[in-house]
């Protein structure tokens, strides 16, 4: 990822933004508005989505998988099940209760199975409030992969 300047936030920012949050929810999380963030990316030159983002589509083991509004690949028929979940389990066998996969570079779209680990529920859920921030990871903590 290209950042000219040395800035750990502006960094922060656009890693939010590309795994599919929206500059208004990037900028709740910062408390700061949506211009700032577009401001603070734009002038280091970090890469913004375009008007029309293409749907994503993913298929793994014979399951196609679309990128849904939190950032996750979900399978699109039922049961509806998670890409990184799926991927982890056909290496691993199933997730014991209580763990979750975590994407160790926060990418939800880099699925290789070796960016996934799991974590206990609890861990993962503090780990991403604290990268979120609150405004955030409420509204997606109950979906997080
Ligand atoms: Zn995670």
């Amino acid at each position: 990822m290209p950042v000219p300047r040395q800035d750990p936030k502006a960094a922060l920012m656009h890693s939010l933004y590309l795994q599919g949050h929206s500059l208004a929810e990037v900028g709740r999380a910062f408390g700061v508005s949506r211009q700032t963030v577009f401001k603070m990316l734009s002038q280091r030159g970090l890469k913004l989505r375009s008007k029309s983002p293409p749907i994503m589509v993913v298929e793994f083991a014979g399951t196609r998988y679309t990128r849904r509004a939190n950032g996750y690949f979900a399978s699109t028929s039922n049961p509806r099940t998670y890409l990184h979940r799926d991927i982890y389990e056909k290496a691993h066998g199933p997730i014991p209760d209580g763990l979750e996969v975590h994407h160790k570079n926060e990418d939800k779209t880099d699925n290789r199975l070796g960016n996934l680990e799991l974590m206990r529920s609890s861990d993962h859920g503090k780990l991403h409030s604290l990268v979120l921030g609150r405004g955030v990871s409420t509204r997606f903590k109950k979906k997080m992969g």
